[in-house]
C-alpha cells in the first residue's frame, strides 16, 4: 500500500524540493506559517504543495517575482 506522506514542499531560495518532512522549523506569517527551509539556505521561503505542482521552472518564478 502505498502511503500518503508524498507530499512535496518547495523552497524558491534555492530552488529545491524536498519533502516536508525535513522542515523542523516554521515561522507565523499572515497567511499561517512558512516554513523555512533547513537542509539547504534557511530562509522563509518554502511553499507547500497545495494546488500547483512544484517544479523548478515555478520556483524559479517566484524567485524573480521576490528576489530580484
Ligand atoms: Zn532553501
Amino acid at each position: 500500500m502505498k502511503n500518503e506522506t508524498e507530499k512535496e514542499c518547495g523552497c524558491f531560495f534555492c530552488i529545491t524540493i524536498y519533502s516536508p518532512e525535513e522542515i523542523n522549523e516554521w515561522v507565523p506569517d499572515s497567511h499561517g506559517r512558512t516554513a523555512l527551509c533547513p537542509p539547504y539556505c534557511g530562509i522563509d521561503s518554502v511553499l507547500p504543495d497545495s494546488r500547483i505542482k512544484l517544479d523548478t521552472d515555478f520556483l524559479k518564478g517566484m524567485y524573480k517575482l521576490w528576489f530580484e
